[in-house]
Order: structure tokens, then C-alpha cells, then sequence
């Protein structure tokens, strides 16, 4: 066997509401596969979010704006387990089902935002999260708040420097990254422009922007 085909494989998921989708998720994505050498970066909405309200757009449309968003960009994918499960979107059950297809060896990476990360010690089973995978932290502008107590426990001696570590084990570490390009772009901003009937273009793909303003969403 040669070394490529040794390789275990390499997959991520960023799960997310995509409440739609813009360039800050699209870019990291993009970002996060190539630092990673990640076959594949599985984009996840989440149907019901377990931490925050109900989006006024329905799954299957986030979706499908997601699908427009990555076009043909090599290496992304949609991944609808979230939308045809039932019940809340838990990560940890995300994982699990990836976990189930890709084998014990494979390198499972849940990835996420500054943001998310600071409540992730709030996650339904977060211990259950690292038996799974490991966890690699996107910075994001504007997001450094310090961490609070029951999340230092969570992660207590879990941190690794570099990619190459992590790499070593299947899951079970974290690590924090930052990406070359950092936007300051957030689905909140998306929204609130397209309440006040303000310009999108160059914050979201033209496909998405497009498909927005045909249907009249956040509008
Ligand atoms: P909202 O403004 O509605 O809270 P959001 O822009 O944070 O939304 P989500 O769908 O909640 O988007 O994000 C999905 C994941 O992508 C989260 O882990 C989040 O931290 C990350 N993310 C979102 N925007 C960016 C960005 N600009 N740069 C890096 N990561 C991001």
C-alpha cells in the first residue's frame, strides 16, 4: 500500500444555522479544508438549533441557499442529516452518525467559530463531542471574549499546537486556529441589511443574493 492510500481520511463538519448562509462560513470552509488537508468539509444546517430561536426560514430553503453558496467549490458539501432527523439538532449525534460511516481511523473534525465555542460547555453531551471528534476553533473578529470556568474544565488538557498533532489521533483534542482571512461578516448583519432593504453584494455568493431578493427572505 502506499503512503496516500494510508492516509486515513480527513473529514470535517461545520454545522450552523446558515440563517443564510454568507461569505465569513464560505470562506472558512474553504480556508479550513486547506489547512487541514481535509477531503471534505461537510456543511450541516440544523433543523431545529438546540441554543437559540427558531429561524423565521425553513431548513430545507437555508439549505438549498447553502447548495447555491458552494456551487461547484471543490471539497464542500451539503449535508442534510440534520433536516431529516427528527427532534433537536444535537452535534454530538451529528458526529456520531459521521463517526458511524467513516470508520474508527478517520480524522473527525468538528469545526466552529469563536463564537459558538464559548458555549460549548451549554452543549447537549459536549464530553461525548471529543470522544467523537476532535474540535477546532475559527477565530472570528470581534469575538474574544475569555472563557468561562466550565468551559476551561471541558477542554482542560485537550489544547494541541499545530495541525500535525492533531492529526495524530482520530478525535479528542483542540485545537485553535487561525485562518488568513478573517471576516467580519455574520448572518445577523445579512438579515438586519435586508430588513432595511440595504445592499448584500460581495457578503453573501451573487447566486445567494440573487435567490434572496427573487423570494423577498428577511425582507
Ligand atoms: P448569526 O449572526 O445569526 O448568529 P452566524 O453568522 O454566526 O449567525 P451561524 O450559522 O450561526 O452564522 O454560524 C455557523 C458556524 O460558522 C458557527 O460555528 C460560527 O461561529 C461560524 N461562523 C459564522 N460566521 C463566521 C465568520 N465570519 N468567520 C468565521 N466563522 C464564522
Amino acid at each position: 500500500m502506499c503512503a496516500a492510500e494510508a492516509r486515513p481520511a480527513r473529514v470535517a463538519m461545520l454545522g450552523g444555522t446558515f440563517d443564510p448562509v454568507h461569505m465569513g462560513h464560505l470562506r472558512s470552509a474553504v480556508e479550513l479544508r486547506e489547512a487541514l488537508e481535509l477531503d471534505r468539509v461537510h456543511m450541516v444546517p440544523a433543523r431545529v438549533p438546540p441554543h437559540r430561536a427558531t429561524p423565521g426560514v425553513s431548513a430545507e430553503r437555508r439549505a438549498a441557499l447553502l447548495a447555491l453558496g458552494i456551487g461547484d467549490t471543490p471539497g464542500l458539501a451539503v449535508d442534510d442529516r440534520e433536516i431529516t432527523r427528527d427532534g433537536p439538532s444535537y452535534s454530538a449525534d451529528t458526529l456520531a452518525s459521521l463517526r458511524e460511516e467513516l470508520g474508527p481511523q478517520a480524522r473527525l473534525v468538528m469545526a466552529l467559530g469563536h463564537d459558538a465555542y464559548l458555549n460549548l460547555a451549554e452543549w447537549h453531551e459536549p464530553q461525548r463531542l471529543f470522544d467523537l471528534a476532535h474540535i477546532v476553533v475559527i477565530d472570528r473578529p470581534d469575538h474574544d471574549r475569555p472563557l468561562a470556568p466550565a468551559l476551561q474544565e471541558l477542554v482542560a488538557g485537550r489544547e494541541v499546537s499545530d495541525v500535525e498533532t492533531l492529526m495524530q489521533a482520530p478525535a479528542g483534542s483542540l485545537l485553535a486556529l487561525r485562518l488568513p482571512t478573517r471576516m467580519a461578516i455574520s448572518a445577523t448583519s445579512i438579515r438586519e441589511r435586508l430588513r432595511r432593504g440595504d445592499s448584500i453584494r460581495y457578503l453573501v455568493p451573487e447566486a445567494v443574493e440573487r435567490d434572496l431578493l427573487a423570494r423577498g427572505l428577511y425582507a
